[in-house]
């Protein structure tokens, strides 16, 4: 059997800049894919349908829970958000490298049944700048952007949950680093099982 891909799960605060890095480092590693969720929430100016989210409404996404076809899925600033399940199994077998880009309620439901996956968080260099981000942005009404930035300080909470703290000071160093942290894991001996077993194999008399 080939070796399994690596699940790479990354969440923080709205507005630290997960999608700019996320979007960075896909750009220098094509290989790597990116699960795209489906969501109830509307699209964003320039957001596309199948590329950013799958867009859906309420109905169609509750018949899809009851099917079971979600890795996880959470209610996220009042809409649904979810991972669905095929596409991450099937790339993953066939040893592709996989970004999810998920709040921290999925991610630790991603953690119960993965433990095997990388688990980064990303958080912006100060909360003043984490305004300004999601300000700057402009993608959210004043209501809804109170509501990502309070929530974010509830977020800080479950950083010890993951394996990595990164700051994203910078989008181009942030993605290094995040480059840095996937080579690093996948150097660990416990996920070369298949390769020193191999060796001693070989040369055991
Ligand atoms: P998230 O996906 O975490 O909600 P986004 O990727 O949408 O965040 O980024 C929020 C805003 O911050 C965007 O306008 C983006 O261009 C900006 N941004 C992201 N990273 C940085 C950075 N390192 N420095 C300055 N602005 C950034
Ligand atoms: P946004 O509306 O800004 O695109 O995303 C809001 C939040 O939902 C972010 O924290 C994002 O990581 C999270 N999110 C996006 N897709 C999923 C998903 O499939 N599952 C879960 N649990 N959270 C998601």
């Amino acid at each position: 059997m080939g070796k399994r891909g690596l699940l790479i799960v990354i969440s923080g605060p709205s507005g630290a800049g997960k999608g700019t890095v996320c979007q960075e480092y896909l750009k220098n590693h094509p290989e790597t894919l990116l699960s795209v969720s489906m969501t109830t929430r509307s699209p964003r100016r320039g957001e596309k349908d199948g590329v950013n989210y799958f867009f859906t409404d309420v109905p169609a996404f509750e018949r899809l829970i009851k099917k079971g076809g979600f890795l996880e899925y959470a209610k996220v600033y009042d809409n649904y958000y979810g991972t669905p399940k095929s596409f991450v199994e099937e790339n993953l077998m066939a040893g592709r490298d996989l970004i999810l880009e998920i709040d921290i309620q999925g991610a630790l439901k991603v953690k119960e049944q993965y433990a095997e996956g990388v688990f980064i968080f990303i958080m912006p260099p100060t909360m003043e700048e984490l305004k300004r981000r999601i300000q700057g942005r402009g993608t959210e009404t004043q209501e809804e952007l109170l509501k990502r930035f309070e929530s974010s300080f509830q977020e800080v909470n479950y950083i010890s949950h993951y394996n990595y703290l990164v700051i994203n000071d910078n989008v181009e160093e942030t993605a290094k680093r995040i480059e840095a942290i996937v080579i690093a894991e996948k150097c660990r001996v416990e996920r070369n099982k298949d390769f020193y077993n191999q060796v001693t194999g070989r040369y055991r008399k």
